[in-house]
């Protein structure tokens, strides 16, 4: 079933006692939103936040995880360790992992394999760099990341599955997509889902937009047929922002 989601990527920013006061800003706003809310805070503050908000409806989820059960990885964690201590939904992907720790469509295959087998619902992000869009060539590049990282599974797996469309030059840099363009690359991706797996899966497939959405953009962005929701960065980090997108549905 296609959802509205809003999540906030916090990144590496909060300490643990500016995670404890957002998380507490985060409870004075609205109740009542049509999207489900999540935040990703790091991992030395996800206990905490996932015991902050066990009466709320606020999800709390990981921005990242190695893809072995267990063993010599130095500084990693694994699927099995966020699971123990009650998330239940990982991002994978992102652009930042993608750039500074050299993640690829194949090591991303297998950390999605490894969420889902551990019932991690994942949140799969991809995006084109600016010259990709400079020369055209941005669907021909989302549709690879698509393909080569979860084109493997059988169409049950997409049930535990987000996607979020993440165009790499409009993240973190104030530039955002237009809504319109917005719109068109996840009817795109829509398409490509479609031709792959048929289209119960591609019409339930929610796809979610990530690229300096503000409270001044979100409403039109989100009002785009295709788009589900946001993946938000710095504007994740204010509550009374973070809120003013999430009620922007
Ligand atoms: C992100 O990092 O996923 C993101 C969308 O960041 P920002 O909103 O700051 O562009």
């Amino acid at each position: 079933m296609r959802k509205n989601i809003v999540a906030g990527n916090w990144k590496m920013n909060n300490d643990l006692s500016h995670t404890a006061s957002l998380i507490s800003d985060l409870k004075e706003q609205t109740k009542t939103s049509n999207a489900e809310v999540m935040i990703a805070p790091s991992f030395t503050n996800l206990w905490h936040s996932f015991e902050a908000t066990r009466e709320d409806d606020i999800e709390v989820v990981a921005q990242n995880m190695h893809f072995a059960e267990n063993g010599a990885y130095t500084g990693e964690v694994s699927a099995s360790m966020l699971k123990s201590i009650g998330i239940k939904t990982v991002i994978l992907g992102h652009s930042e992992r993608r750039a500074y720790y050299n993640e690829t469509d194949e090591s991303l295959a297998k950390k999605v394999d490894a969420a889902l087998a551990n019932d991690l619902r994942t949140i799969f992000c991809f995006g084109e760099e600016l010259a990709d869009r400079k020369a055209g060539n941005e669907e021909q590049v989302v549709a690879s990341q698509i393909k080569n990282a979860l084109f493997h599974l059988e169409a049950s797996a997409f049930k535990n599955i987000v996607l979020a469309y993440e165009p790499v030059w409009a993240i973190g840099t104030g530039e955002t997509a237009s809504p319109e363009q917005a719109q068109d690359m996840h009817k795109f991706i829509r398409e490509t889902l479609n031709d792959a797996y048929g289209s119960q899966i591609a019409d339930d497939m929610t796809i979610l937009y990530g690229g300096s959405v503000k409270p001044v953009n979100a409403k039109e962005i989100f009002g785009k047929p295709d788009v589900d929701g946001g993946l938000i960065g710095g504007a994740s980090l204010k509550a009374e922002d973070f809120y003013a997108i999430v009620n922007a549905f």
